[in-house]
């Protein structure tokens, strides 16, 4: 089956449209499992949760966990959904490539770029082997197309620090280039 990476700033509904396909698989009696990479070693279930209320349990890939041994025990898979999949290490993208190989449909959603449009390394190697690659696009306050997740701090935007900065949600804004370069948030 086919490996497919959604890609689009925060903001852009990438974790409803992953819970969205879920329900829609789920309807035709697929089995599927949502997934996502915890970031900060926390292990056992976690939940996914889009802006517009939809929630569902995932279950975690911890950092450097084979993500075949981490589905092993879920029996026959059809579907395999990841949010947040700009986490995943290269090696966990390959593994999930090696499942799609073998016939499980993998549907990834995550960001591409960090706070200083620079790409992640699980979106790195899904922007190389995946079958399909799909934008969802979403808009700057100013009305050009948004492409950088900016990071902010008391009104201002950061552009130094460390890539992963957990549990920030409150502290990005997606930007067009202009308005990030400029500082206007
Ligand atoms: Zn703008």
């Amino acid at each position: 089956m086919k490996m497919y990476f959604y890609y689009g700033v925060m903001g852009s509904s990438k974790t409803a449209c992953a819970l969205m396909k879920k329900f829609s698989f789920e309807e035709k009696n697929r089995h599927v499992v949502l997934a996502k990479p915890s970031i900060d070693n926390r292990d056992g279930k976690s939940l996914v949760k889009s802006r517009i209320g939809l929630a569902c349990e995932a279950i975690c890939i911890d950092k450097d966990a084979n993500v075949k041994d981490t589905l092993a025990a879920l029996g026959k898979i059809d579907v395999i959904i990841v949010d947040e999949a700009q986490f995943l290490s290269c090696e966990q993208v390959n593994q999930l490539r090696r499942l799609a190989d073998s016939g499980v449909m993998v549907m990834c959603y995550g960001l591409k770029t960090d706070y200083m449009g620079n790409l992640f390394e699980g979106s790195r190697r899904l922007l190389e082997i995946s079958d399909s690659i799909r934008e969802i696009q979403s808009m700057c306050k100013c009305g050009k197309k948004a492409i950088i997740n900016a990071r902010y701090n008391n009104g201002k935007i950061i552009y130094t620090g460390n890539q992963i900065d957990i549990g920030g949600n409150d502290k990005y804004i997606a930007l067009c280039h202009s308005c990030w370069e400029k500082g206007i948030i």
